[in-house]
């Protein structure tokens, strides 16, 4: 089982690790900053440099078996032997904008006051699917509250719950169908104190101000229990990317 640094530190860019096995379906590490793909979280990239120097692009990372992580490299990328040190290193310009992107859906979530049925990020827009009514979707609003909220700056919090206190509420918490692994007792949670609690293995801001400036530019129905809200950065306004470096 891969030791997943990025859910103590989101901000890790890379780490030193040992090769523990590089096959077909790719490279397995015994600890890793990579995040794979999951949630509506796109995996990240990156490269792995070996000792001597040679780089080793990596074009995604997925989940593998019993808690794998797999570091897929580019086409034509040789791969590293077993035993291996390797540098992992990932796209941190990228990985900051899907950070940016992934925290403010969870406050999209809070905005609208709807079940959520899907989501997804990408590098430069990102959105939440919601089971309401088209009518009370309201674009210049939902942006006014969304920046209200990013304006406010507030912490964004890891913890965890016990999945028995989660089984047994489940309104305790609001889905974005983001759902952390299960099995360990707990689930991780992402608090945004008073404004949002979920269970979310995704990676996170420290605090919502460092977003940025969004719009909302397109909601569109995409089926009877889904309506969609897109979210973009709105770079030209806002200070958010540089923020966090
Ligand atoms: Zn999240």
């Amino acid at each position: 089982m891969t030791v997943r640094l990025f859910e103590e530190d989101a901000y890790a860019r890379l780490c030193d690790a040992l090769v523990v096995r590089a096959d077909e379906q790719g490279v397995v590490l015994d600890r890793t900053v990579f995040y794979p793909l999951g949630g509506g979280q796109p995996g990240d990239t990156g490269e792995l440099v070996l000792d001597d120097g040679r780089r080793l692009r990596v074009a995604d990372t997925r989940k593998g078996e019993s808690g794998d992580i797999l570091h897929l490299l580019a086409e034509g990328a040789e791969s590293p032997t077993s035993g291996a040190r390797v540098t992992a290193a990932i796209d941190w310009a990228r990985r900051h904008v899907l950070m940016r992107y992934h925290t403010c859906l969870h406050l999209l979530c809070a905005v609208v006051a709807a079940p959520v049925s899907g989501g997804k990020m990408a590098e430069d827009k990102a959105h939440l699917d919601f089971d309401i009514d088209m009518a009370k979707l309201d674009a210049g609003e939902i942006e006014r509250r969304l920046n209200e909220l990013i304006a406010r700056d507030d912490p964004v919090e890891a913890g965890e719950i016990d999945e028995a206190a989660l089984d047994a509420d489940p309104g305790l918490v609001k889905t974005m169908s983001v759902q952390p692994p299960r099995g360990q007792g707990t689930v991780r949670t992402i608090a945004i104190p008073g404004i949002d609690l979920q269970p979310c293995g995704g990676t996170h801001l420290k605090r919502t101000g460092e977003i940025g400036p969004v719009r909302v530019v397109r909601i569109r129905s995409e089926g009877k229990r889904n309506k969609r809200v897109t979210i973009t950065l709105d770079e030209a306004a806002g200070v958010g990317a540089e923020a966090g470096r």
